[in-house]
């Protein structure tokens, strides 16, 4: 048997979720044993993503979670003003705790639903005995943020951007054994994290740097992507709207 990679995405509504999220699912469908949790930013499960997971073909569980109003980023603010997707990971690791046992052998991976994943980062990260690691392309201001080995070890970081991170790395850069998340059965993301530390507020819970098991050709290849999508223009929808005539599709 194959360990199952557990995919987590936070998700949220907008005009061009459905697309994220079919990229990413068709992404999904190409790797073997896999299960997506998927996570609403949400108060309730909405119809159009419960459809598009039922139409998917993937093993997957629906969660939802609001992001409480005093942490949710508005319109107006920049996106890097506060966290996001946090209490949607951390939905995951509670479900993973109370659905999931020391046998389930697995691996969690948690997959934002804009970036670009090739389907070799899930082969690497598959057979996981604590955190797996590897390089993130298009990020913290550089073509590449990755840890940097030495015989087999991570010694450092290739960081710019607050080096002084304990664990310089982008969500998309590492994976977790669902057996040191079930041993860690408190370990969260702390929603309090300063910009940038969100990712060590998990890791150092679990590991330290010299537990990291370095992948990709000992992180000499990127395989991830940072993408962000160019927020849609719908100037002309807002006019169509006001006379009642909006895109019904
Ligand atoms: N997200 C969310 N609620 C929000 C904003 C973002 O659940 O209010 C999700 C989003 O869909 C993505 C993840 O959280 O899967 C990270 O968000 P984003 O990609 O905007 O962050 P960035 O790429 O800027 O780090
Ligand atoms: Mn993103």
């Amino acid at each position: 048997h194959l360990p199952v990679i557990y995919v987590v995405t936070p998700t949220y509504a907008r005009p061009h979720q459905r697309a994220e999220l079919t990229r990413l699912s068709q992404t999904l469908l190409l790797i073997p044993s896999l299960h997506w949790i998927l996570v609403e930013d949400s108060a309730e499960r909405s119809k159009s993503v419960a459809d598009l997971l039922a139409q998917s073909g993937l093993h997957y569980t629906h969660l939802n979670v609001q992001t409480p109003p005093v942490m949710k980023l508005k319109d107006s603010d920049p996106n890097w003003l506060k966290p996001r997707g946090v209490e949607q990971r951390n939905e995951a690791l509670r479900w993973l705790k109370l659905n999931k046992s020391p046998k389930d052998f697995g691996v969690v991976y948690f997959a934002d639903d804009d970036n670009t994943y090739s389907v070799r980062i899930f082969q690497e990260m598959r057979y996981t005995q604590k955190v797996s690691v590897w390089p993130v392309g298009l990020v913290g201001g550089l073509r590449y943020e990755g840890p940097r080995v030495e015989k087999g070890h991570v010694i450092g970081f290739h960081t710019a951007w607050k080096p002084h991170r304990p664990f310089p790395i982008d969500m998309a850069g590492f994976a977790v054994s669902l057996s040191l998340l079930l041993s860690h059965p408190e370990a969260r993301f702390d929603p309090n994290a300063e910009r940038g530390f969100l990712e060590s507020s998990l890791l150092g819970q679990l590991v330290s740097i010299g537990d990291l098991e370095p992948r990709a050709h000992n992180c000499t290849k990127v395989w991830v992507w940072h993408t962000r999508t160019e927020k849609p223009k719908l100037k002309q929808e807002e006019i169509l709207e006001k006379q009642g005539r909006g895109s019904d599709l």
